[in-house]
């Protein structure tokens, strides 16, 4: 399978300490060949390859990953990106119930995922109804109420003598009487595309304006389920794709040309035949699936701290230096929002775990805000020289953060304290005065 082929290709490529411009080809065209082989569509395969041999080239250096292992983190970065980068929800209405269309061909895996959505909604707190919208095979009415009994939700029918229309709008009616918060409609397929199809589903879509289209779609088949996705999208306008069946033997072709053909985004995987084999999508899970790779993700991660160190270090130059102006305080606080709390921050700084005194600087998130509104409302003068703040400086600055006075004192007086305990620190690890320290 395309894992088993790129795991030995960067088998290879990883223990490698040194590699050449040679090696890198060689991999790649390896990639290019088990792609192709899993049925990723030509085209993805070059812009992908393209991707990776331009960033693998041209890379930022991360000093504890020998190149091959930057090559796969390259590649892993790439394989994220291709399938959307980050997961994508549901879009819930504000106003319930939620609608969501499930479409696609027959057999891909409709009626069962119906069920299985059906089971995850709940689990997630939501009341959803199923609605059966399958009138052209008795059997699948019968399906959905066998699995709806099973899993103990309710499933609405109105027979097969009937529109699949007027179920659907008939159920969306069940909903709001009983309170139901989504309503999840399990439609008729064909097993080719054709144009009644898309009029009967381009009709259901007109009258209940579902908020959610999802088409189900077979991974096993590979390149066609793109195809079939392409048209699908072409004429009703997709929300994102289910892909069933990913727990078989399939190629993985279809999860990565997907999004990359389409632009649609897969939201739902279907990885067996139980109600509970169903789960959300998430590309990065995905990718390290394929490259087969908990080592890798660690390894990355190894690789962030690493340069999150290489900040604090820079850091730490500027506050031996005694630069350390409340615009570094600002940049800092901007930093936490992203990487966590201060005390996680300040561990990351060598040596500086050790620094008993920082529990007399807690900020709290909820000071947060505040500090951050103070130090944005100064001038780039006052953030350099905050002795230059006198009392009508402050009225400023605070009708302009929307504090207060002695708010703006508190951080004033905050800032000075953390800047003596960073200086402090600078000067013990240096040995010596500011300025002296080595390197
Ligand atoms: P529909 O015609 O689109 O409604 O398809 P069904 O829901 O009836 O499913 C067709 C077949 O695919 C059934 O035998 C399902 O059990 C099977 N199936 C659906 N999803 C999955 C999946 O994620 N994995 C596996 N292995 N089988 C699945
Ligand atoms: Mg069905």
């Amino acid at each position: 399978g395309l894992a088993e082929k790129l795991q030995n290709t960067f088998k290879k490529l990883r223990g490698k300490g040194k590699v050449s411009e040679a090696d890198v080809a060689e991999a790649m065209r390896e990639v290019r060949m088990a792609l192709l082989a899993a049925d990723v569509s030509l085209k993805v395969v070059k812009d992908f390859v393209a991707r990776v041999k331009e960033r693998a080239v041209g890379q930022e250096v991360l000093e504890s990953l020998t190149p091959g292992q930057q090559v796969v983190k390259v590649v892993y970065e790439e394989l994220v990106a291709l399938m959307g980068g980050t997961s994508s929800k549901l879009t819930l209405s504000p106003k319930p119930p939620t609608v969501v269309m499930l479409v696609g061909l027959q057999g891909a895996g409709k009626t069962t995922t119906v069920s299985k959505l059906g089971l995850f909604l709940r689990k997630q707190g939501r009341r959803p109804l199923l609605a059966a919208c399958d009138v052209y095979r008795p059997a699948a009415v019968k399906q959905l109420q066998v699995l709806g009994n099973q899993l103990d939700l309710p499933v609405f029918s109105m027979g097969t003598g009937i529109s699949p229309v007027d179920i659907a709008k008939g159920a969306v009616e069940h909903a709001v009487a009983h309170g139901r918060d989504m309503v999840l409609l399990d439609t008729a397929g064909r097993l080719h595309i054709n144009e009644e199809l898309m009029e009967e589903l381009k009709s259901i879509k007109s009258s209940v304006r579902p908020h959610e289209i999802l088409l189900v779609v077979d991974a096993m088949t590979g390149q066609d389920a793109v195809n079939v996705a392409e048209s699908f999208h072409g004429q009703l306008g997709l929300d994102g794709v289910i892909l069933t069946k990913l727990d078989g033997d399939a190629r993985g072709g279809a999860a990565l040309s997907v999004k990359a053909v389409t632009g649609c985004p897969i939201k739902f995987a279907g990885m067996g035949e139980k109600p509970d084999a169903l789960e959300q999508f998430h590309p990065d899970r995905m990718a390290s699936r394929i490259l087969g790779m908990g080592d890798v993700l660690t390894l990355i991660e190894k690789a962030q701290a690493n340069m999150d160190a290489q900040m604090a270090k820079d850091m730490e130059q500027r506050l031996r230096k005694a630069e350390f102006t409340l615009e570094d305080f600002l940049a800092q606080i901007q930093q936490m929002k992203k990487m966590g709390p201060l005390d996680q921050l300040m561990g990351m700084m060598p040596g500086m775990n050790k620094m008993k005194a920082l529990k007399d600087v807690q900020i709290d998130d909820k000071d947060m805000k505040h500090v951050e509104a103070i130090i944005l409302s100064m001038t780039p003068e006052e953030r350099r020289n905050p002795q230059i703040l006198k009392d009508s400086r402050k009225r400023r600055i605070a009708r302009g953060s929307g504090t207060s006075v002695q708010q703006v004192n508190n951080l004033l007086k905050t800032f000075e304290q953390t800047r003596k305990i960073f200086k402090q620190f600078a000067d013990m690890r240096g040995g010596k005065g500011p300025g002296k320290g080595p390197g």
